[in-house]
């Protein structure tokens, strides 16, 4: 929802009266508030097959030819030089059920270093089951991390979840997370590096909002090495949202690389 107003709202930036500008903003919010989750959905009518219809703005959704997730085929992965550099720090925080996932958000987290440019992280949020597949093997649970470079490109990376011990990095948040539509503050401060593995190799490739409006110019660090978290805890998202993860998308012959 919050990526569909950001680029929405930056198309009305080219509207001749910004009066007419605000009014269409402030009727667009007044939408997202009125439709909320009901908007799209991951079944039927507003289910994935469906989204490019549903709103213009959705269009990529249907027509984009580097979309979001996919699998991705180890073999024809090429060498990528850069590794990742991490450097989060702890800061307050949001968990926000927005209808759709439980998102985190973390205004004062610090940034990552990816393909030599920094980017802030400003949010993750979970998928049930996993949206990447690696090599066809799908897992149950995983983390987007969301984040942004000072001129506006989008990259995430993607922490696999298997099932096994309990995830301490994440007890407070599921702990806490609503169970409807709503926010609450984090209880402390949290370090994203604490949800990390410890070693940052990485698949990465080219793709887009795996939500609606799908927009594309998203880059993808899947790290190699999955993290676990117990039966309970996948429980107790998955009764918050049973399934929330976009099929896989084509690959239309996009390159994908590696870290080592
Ligand atoms: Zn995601």
């Amino acid at each position: 929802m919050k990526a569909t107003m950001i680029l929405s709202s930056t198309k009305l930036v080219n509207t001749k009266s910004t009066f007419f500008a605000g009014l269409a903003l402030a009727m667009l919010s007044s939408t997202c508030f009125a439709y909320g989750a009901a908007h799209w959905g991951y079944e039927g009518k507003v289910g994935p097959s469906n989204w490019g219809s549903l709103e213009k703005e959705f269009a990529t959704c249907k027509v984009g030819q580097m979309q979001a997730p996919i699998d991705i085929l180890t073999k024809a992965a090429a060498p990528a030089s850069a590794p990742i550099a991490a450097k989060y720090k702890a800061s307050a925080g949001e968990i926000i059920n927005n209808g759709h996932t439980i998102q985190v958000a973390l205004p004062d987290e610090g940034s990552a270093i990816l393909s030599g440019t920094d980017y802030k992280l400003l949010q993750f949020h979970f998928h049930t089951p996993a949206e990447e597949k690696v090599d066809g093997k799908g897992y149950p649970f995983n983390a987007h991390m969301v984040h942004k470079s000072a001129d506006g490109k989008l990259a995430v990376i993607g922490i696999l979840f298997k099932e096994g011990n309990e995830n301490k990095s994440l007890k407070d948040i599921f702990a806490n997370m609503p169970s409807k539509e709503g926010k609450v503050a984090l209880k402390s401060n949290f370090d994203a590096s604490s949800m990390l593995p410890s070693s940052l190799a990485y698949y990465s490739y080219a793709g887009s909002l795996t939500t609606p409006p799908c927009s594309e110019g998203v880059s993808f660090y899947i790290l190699k090495a999955p993290v676990e978290l117990s039966k309970n805890q996948l429980n107790a998202f998955q009764k918050v949202f049973k399934m929330n993860a976009r099929p896989l998308q084509p690959l239309n012959g996009r390159k994908i690389t590696q870290s080592s």
